[in-house]
């Protein structure tokens, strides 16, 4: 990569790159990976990831030399006098998260969201720190198999907890998948072993019902005349293995094995496409969820809606902009794919950067003010699980919420006084207990008294980590 460069950057980007290689190289010298190649080849394919993620100059640098630090005599302040500030702050965040790990890595899961903090606190200044740290695991899960056996277990489970919940968080799906998958391999040796053979068994008679389905797809939608890319989507092996623990099924019955994207310009051709699809294929009751009113908090946008194309032939079927397809794919990462567009940005693109910083800010600011590990990492688990509910306020503004949160959480998230002195709600205009399970729709009303103050009691029912983490603290200031 360093040789022949990276195609979407300048040619002054270029220069940098090849010292930084240079650099890299120089300073392993001898050192050699696990499996028997030169250390090199490690830095080298995680900044090939980032280059994959269109990162910036600086981000590939730091790729390049991200171990120099952790691995051999190179002092910060010689990256910093060699390859500038950026580089060598970035080099250094990642080389703590490393010491962070290795401290870690032989004790409970509870202290190693200890960690997780930390490593999350230390990149509110530069989320491309985790970036690249996400880059770095995806190269180690790879060659994980040079490793002994209790080791490769180790660093697996670590990936499955704490790496895989972190990049679907910024809405990085490829990198998700690809974790996990490689986390299954390890854990799951046998399964990931017999769920690959069976998969690829069938694989061509798949892909001749996958380009059928497509056809098919694409001669309702031709009339429409408008822009529209269509391409057939295998699962990954982890979401097949998820499916048939959910649905205690067999893989034999695991019915949509693959599925049907649809990409096109516009919200309103997204909808135009979607009406002509319900109206030649049956959806699927219940099927249907529409990401594009409604965004995930990593601000996921697509239509998604599963459709019976003939009696039991069942596809899943995605449809989105190409934009929105392109921050499912690169998530966070997005912002500098963005700042490299340059002026072409739109408001909407940049209104999209700082939804995501907010989100950022949000998990910070909950992070510190949890004392518990525990309650860190249940916190992380429950903000990266996908089951929401939509609330209204009394205004009619959508609140998104964990399933399973109690107009306690609701207040809470509108304000935290409204938390503080909540002493009652009306669901629907109907009086509720506060431990009442909010459902989407429900319209929710707090009311408040003076001098109200919170109960231990919701701390056994609240479902946000942000309530949680307030009452915690209104006690802990408080004390009876
Ligand atoms: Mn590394």
């Amino acid at each position: 990569m360093a040789q022949n460069a990276v195609s979407y950057l300048s040619s002054a980007a270029q220069e940098p790159l090849r010292r930084a290689f240079e650099f890299s190289k120089r300073a392993h010298a001898e050192q050699l990976r696990a499996g028997g190649d030169p250390f090199v080849t490690h830095p080298l394919a995680v900044a090939k990831i980032l280059s994959e993620l269109h990162l910036d100059a600086v981000t590939l640098q730091a790729g390049l030399l991200h171990d120099v630090i952790e691995d051999t005599q190179v002092t910060r302040e010689e990256l910093k006098a060699e390859f500038g500030d950026e580089v060598a702050a970035i080099v250094e965040g990642v080389t703590k998260i490393d010491r962070l790990e290795q401290m870690v890595a032989d004790r409970a899961i509870t202290e190693q969201a200890e960690n997780w903090r930390k490593m999350l606190i230390a990149t509110a200044k530069d989320v491309r720190v985790i970036l690249l740290k996400l880059a770095d695991r995806r190269h180690n899960m790879e060659t994980l198999g040079a490793l002994p056996e209790q080791k490769r277990r180790r660093i697996s489970e670590e990936t499955l907890n704490l790496y895989v919940p972190l990049a679907q968080r910024l809405g990085m799906y490829g990198l998700k998948h690809d974790l996990a998958d490689l986390s299954l391999k390890y854990l799951e040796p046998q399964v990931y072993a017999e769920l690959e053979s069976k998969m690829s068994a069938n694989r061509e008679q798949r892909e001749v019902h996958l380009k059928t389905s497509v056809d098919k797809i694409e001669s309702v939608l031709k009339p429409l005349n408008i822009p529209i890319h269509i391409s057939a989507r295998p699962k990954s092996i982890h979401s097949v293995y998820r499916k048939m623990l959910r649905q205690n099924k067999p893989f034999e019955e695991i019915q949509d094995l693959s599925g049907v994207r649809i990409l096109t310009d516009t919200v309103e051709h997204c909808y135009a496409i979607l009406s002509a699809v319900h109206s030649n294929f049956k959806p699927v009751p219940d099927s249907f969820t529409d990401y594009i009113a409604i965004p995930k908090n990593n601000l996921y946008q697509s239509l998604h809606t599963t459709v019976e194309m003939a009696p039991g032939d069942i596809v899943e079927v995605q449809i989105r902009t190409e934009e929105m397809h392109s921050i499912a794919e690169y998530g966070v990462a997005a912002h500098w794919r963005y700042k490299l567009t340059g002026p072409t940005s739109t408001q909407g693109k940049r209104d999209t950067v700082e939804a995501k910083m907010d989100w950022l800010k949000a998990t910070l600011e909950w992070l510190e003010e949890s004392s518990d590990p525990k309650e860190v990492l249940d916190g992380l688990k429950t903000e990266l699980e996908f089951d929401q509910v939509f609330v209204f306020t009394p205004k009619g503004e959508v609140k998104k919420l964990p399933a399973g949160s109690t107009p306690v959480d609701f207040a809470f998230d509108v304000h935290t006084d409204l938390g503080f002195s909540c002493m009652g709600a009306k669901v629907n205009d109907k009086m509720v207990r506060l431990d009442y399970k909010l459902v989407s729709g429900d319209r929710c009303e707090i009311q408040t008294r003076k001098g109200q103050h919170p109960h231990k009691d919701w701390l056994d029912f609240v479902r946000t980590p942000r309530a949680r983490s307030k009452i915690r603290k209104y006690f802990r200031e408080n004390p009876a």
